[in-house]
């Protein structure tokens, strides 16, 4: 019952007001979801004063047997969930996974060949300013013009032609299934590694609404906190065979102590993910984004990039309309509809205008939106790239967020 907001107002205030803003907020950004409380609690507890370089049973520092029954917990849940010989609980965000990855597999100075940035890419698959692409010859496959899906033909001819030592699977704004198989098939025919970073869809895998890369791929990297509704953290997937060299490469290879208080909301949010009712959430989210992209598609203002979606989000082509991606994020922030702007395939625009937007359907999922409550969100987007310039307009659409968000409040989320 300490009284922070009185000792410490300007920091309270300002977390007050972030709480506010969730609560009052439809939020679609693909890669942001609700945390439960019990993830909140374990990253909020005295967890965080302990350092516990190594790993359970081999530490560097003593009073290490409490920390060591919580990552053997999430370790043990991460490789239940995704069905995985081997896992790694430690990286502290999804950038850190994929550099321990990489730091695991490959050396400095090897070529990488991954999905670029424009084609719906990470950065840390070997963007030109991102670590990847300094430490690694990086080279990238993009989507077919017609489909706007991979080209897995551009993918195979890529990897011949340059001659990867690894190839790169996984998206940050594609909405469709990833055929890891065919991508296993090409790292063979080249003697390529073949990572996959499931970030994004790594809720959907573990519930089987996706195919799962775990087995087919050499090493699997995750972040914990989009669809997998954990705390902000990363998580590398692998098979027992290569469990010295990737423990290695995340400590002490790339990280010093282990963020135990995170990983202990790692391991609650995995027993969440274990439940039956974890399944039916990602059913919804599916079924939510696909009642979004319905409204959209019979739209004549907006396209959905491939024409629908497989997964939890999507990418809107704004070029009908007289809007660019970054000014709608902006009105859409106006009417506590938080988004971002993104670039479509082949973008006219550059990356700070964009003539595109993605929409993610995880957060709103957790707060119990149904399909009805997704394509009403769906519509209120139109209005707003109908009626951006109106502001009387532009209040009705605010006051019909507020009464969506009224109805599924973000608190009962236990
Ligand atoms: N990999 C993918 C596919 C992502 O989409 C992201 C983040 O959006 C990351 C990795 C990086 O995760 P982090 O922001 O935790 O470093």
């Amino acid at each position: 019952n300490y009284n922070y907001s009185q000792k410490d107002p300007e920091l309270w205030q300002a977390i007050r007001n972030e709480k506010n803003r969730q609560e009052n907020t439809i939020e679609l950004i693909a890669s942001e979801n609700i945390a439960s409380n019990a993830v909140m609690a374990a990253q909020g507890s005295v967890l965080t004063n302990k350092y516990a370089e190594g790993y359970p049973g081999k530490r560097y520092y003593g009073g290490c047997q409490n920390i060591d029954v919580v990552e053997q917990l999430a370790i043990d849940r991460a490789k239940k969930l995704f069905h995985a010989e081997y896992a790694n609980v430690q990286p502290h965000s999804g950038s850190q996974a994929n550099q321990a990855a990489y730091a695991a597999f490959l050396k400095k100075g090897d070529t990488i060949l991954g999905m670029g940035l424009d084609a719906g890419g990470h950065l840390s698959h070997g963007a030109k300013f991102n670590f990847s692409g300094k430490l690694y010859h990086s080279y990238f496959y993009g989507l077919d013009p017609k489909t706007e899906r991979i080209d897995y033909h551009q993918v195979e001819e890529m990897a011949k032609k340059v001659k990867p030592q690894m190839i790169i699977a996984g998206a940050s704004a594609y909405s469709r299934i990833i055929d890891w198989k065919k991508f296993r098939k090409i790292a063979d025919e080249v003697g390529a590694y073949l990572m996959v970073d499931m970030a994004h869809i790594a809720g959907l895998v573990a519930t089987g609404l996706h195919p799962s890369p775990v087995g087919i791929a050499d090493v699997v990297t995750t972040t914990t906190h989009k669809t997998l509704r954990g705390p902000r953290g990363g998580m590398i997937l692998s098979q027992a065979k290569y469990a010295k060299k990737i423990n290695s490469a995340v400590f002490p290879g790339t990280q010093g102590g282990p963020l135990e208080h995170v990983i202990a909301g790692k391991a609650a949010a995995l027993y969440e993910d274990l439940q039956p009712a974890f399944k039916e959430y990602g059913k919804q989210i599916i079924k939510n984004a696909q009642a979004m992209a319905k409204v959209f598609d019979n739209s004549k203002e907006v396209r959905v990039v491939t024409g629908g979606t497989d997964n939890h989000l999507m990418v809107l082509d704004l070029r009908n309309s007289d809007i660019t991606g970054a000014d709608l994020q902006s009105a859409l922030d106006s009417v506590m509809i938080t988004t971002n702007k993104e670039a479509i395939p082949n973008d006219p625009r550059g990356p700070r205008t964009t003539s595109g937007l993605r929409l993610g359907t995880p957060a709103i999922t957790t707060r119990g939106f149904k399909e009805a409550d997704a394509a009403k969100v769906a519509e209120l987007i139109l209005e707003v790239i109908r009626h951006h310039d109106d502001k009387d307009a532009m209040k009705q659409i605010k006051h019909e967020v507020f009464q969506l968000t009224s109805k599924h409040p973000m608190d009962p989320i236990a």
